[in-house]
């Protein structure tokens, strides 16, 4: 079924990870590894298989009550944020010691729960996390007020202090890179944390949270809960103790955080949400380097990223050799069990997102774009779906316009610009943009013209920690990573003194 040939689904025995030991499946809170308070569970299960893993503490609104009263007891009494800067730096460049030496443990598990690529994890996502935080840590003693130029009566300085206890919310596709971007700024700032992970892909943050023991964080400063979204998630973001909430999942969540914020004690909220991002191929381009790049730009991560370049526009002029090659690139793409050496696509995270993206499949052929390759499951268990190309796209198709968050190429003709630049920006979102020519002028006039947050100029997916990265519309508020983020952790304070001398000014 489906078009064209895909390599099946690798035998588990051709395993490349070490084995893989679950570690942690309780909640976190006051540094201590505990049973939800109802003592319910909920199965996390290995994508490959639809098997279950594990059994997983389930949090509700007692453990996330729990989890913010050790917060709140860390961040008002506790050494966390009266300790020096440069002592919180030492614990999170400790940290990251120890996410490197369990580099494959961490990698391994991240593979197991979620199915991405077990090389993408351990080259890639393990060591970006190990990263993230040491950045985090070189900023942890940076960070200080100013002294304003005096009205000549007072002495004015301004302090940086941390906000408080910061509820975090995170989504399953890169579950460790979620945690560094929002645990990172947030203990660097001096707050103390209950993190709600995704209820797909417990595991990890667990497992991290144990290192960071391990590195010496106090008890009550990094709680991790796991459970759903309408109970743990819902009671962090309405908690009236919890002071800033940091979101990442889908627009329509983010709306529902963003109200419950509002109603309670109106915390700040960050939000950074979906995307339907252009990847624009002008026609100067090389189109065999421009055929890689967007098929990386959509299919890295098994297509679930909130920045995919899910809309590759294409001039006229190079269309129809893009075409073919785009193609031909999507069949070559080796799909298989992510734990093997060389496979570049593993199964979608769960039965629900696997059984979204078969619909939109089918709304594309329903709505006659064309189908060139793909459209089908791989295999016949697991939630492996064939890399799939549409060409003939048009603006007003579902697949134009919604978020797929999977495997799926949707290519879209263009002939001038101004004409892209419309198209491009004709959508909600605003998250990021792939640009690929060789022309200067084109490079800046699409980077200021496209309402995004990222524009990769003939490169895509770069994460360095120091780059911001947040979406303009319906895409989010704020920005995370780089400098950008502290200020999502800190409050400003105003002390005015008065000068007894003003003549000495
Ligand atoms: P989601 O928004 O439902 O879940 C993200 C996080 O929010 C999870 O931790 C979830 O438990 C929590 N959550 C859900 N409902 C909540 C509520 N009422 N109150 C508080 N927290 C709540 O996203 P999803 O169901 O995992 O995926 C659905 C879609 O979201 C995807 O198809 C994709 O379009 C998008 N998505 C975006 C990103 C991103 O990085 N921007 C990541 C994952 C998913």
């Amino acid at each position: 079924r489906g078009i064209g040939r895909f390599s099946t689904v690798a035998a588990l025995e051709e395993l490349i990870s070490p084995p893989v030991q679950i570690g942690y499946t309780q909640n976190l809170i006051n540094g201590k590894f505990v049973d939800a308070a109802s003592g319910k569970t909920f199965p996390t299960i290995d994508p490959r298989t639809g098997e279950v893993i594990a059994h997983v503490a389930e949090g509700d609104a007692e453990d996330i009550n729990r989890g913010v009263a050790a917060a709140r007891k860390a961040f008002d009494e506790g050494p966390w944020p009266k300790m020096t800067a440069y002592e919180r730096s030492r614990i999170l460049l400790k940290f990251a010691d120890l996410v490197e030496k369990h580099n494959d443990e961490l990698a391994a598990l991240e593979t197991w729960n979620n199915g991405k690529p077990f090389e993408q994890a351990s080259k890639a996502e393990v060591p970006m996390l190990a990263r993230l935080f040491r950045y985090y840590a070189g900023w942890a003693d940076k960070i200080h007020g100013l002294t304003v130029p005096t009205d000549g009566q007072h002495h004015i300085q301004t302090l940086h202090e941390p906000v408080g206890v910061a509820g975090q919310i995170i989504p399953w596709n890169f579950p460790l890179l979620m945690f560094a971007w929002k645990v990172g700024p947030a203990l660097a700032c001096g707050n103390t944390i209950v993190l709600k992970t995704a209820e797909q892909t417990p595991l990890t943050a667990l497992y991290a949270a144990k290192l960071f023991q391990e590195a010496g964080l106090p008890p009550g400063v990094l709680n991790v809960v796991s459970g759903f979204g309408p109970t743990a998630g819902a009671a962090l973001a309405s908690h009236m103790d919890v002071d800033k909430l940091a979101f990442t999942g889908s627009t329509a969540t983010g709306k529902i955080v963003l109200e419950l914020a509002a109603r309670s004690n109106l915390k700040p909220v960050t939000l950074e949400l979906g995307g339907k991002s252009p990847f624009i191929v002008c026609e100067d381009a090389d189109v065999d380097k421009a055929v890689e790049l967007a098929h990386f730009a959509l299919f890295f991560n098994q297509g679930q990223c909130c920045c995919a370049g899910s809309r590759t526009f294409v001039h006229e002029r190079v269309y129809d050799e893009f075409l073919e090659k785009a193609k031909a690139r999507a069949t070559r793409r080796t799909v298989g069990d992510p734990f093997k050496k060389g496979i570049e696509q593993g199964p979608q995270i769960d039965e629900d997102q696997f059984q979204k993206v078969l619909g939109y499949i089918k709304s594309g052929i329903e709505s006659n774009a064309t189908l060139e390759c793909g459209g089908d499951r791989l295999g016949s268990k697991g939630y492996f779906i064939q890399p799939t190309v549409f060409s003939n796209v048009q603006d007003d198709m579902l697949i134009a316009k919604e978020e797929i968050f999977g495997p799926v190429q949707s290519i879209l003709k263009f002939k001038d610009l101004n004409e892209v630049i419309r198209r491009a920006n004709a959508t909600h979102y605003g998250l990021a943009a792939g640009v690929f020519t060789k022309s200067l002028d084109v490079a800046n006039t699409l980077s200021r013209a496209l309402r995004v947050g990222t524009v990769w100029v003939n490169c895509f997916d770069v994460f360095d920690a120091a780059i911001p990265f947040g979406g303009y519309k319906m895409s989010g508020i704020g920005r995370e990573k780089g400098v950008y983020s502290l200020k999502n952790y800190l409050q400003v304070k105003a002390v005015v003194t008065p000068l007894s001398n003003p003549a000495w000014l």
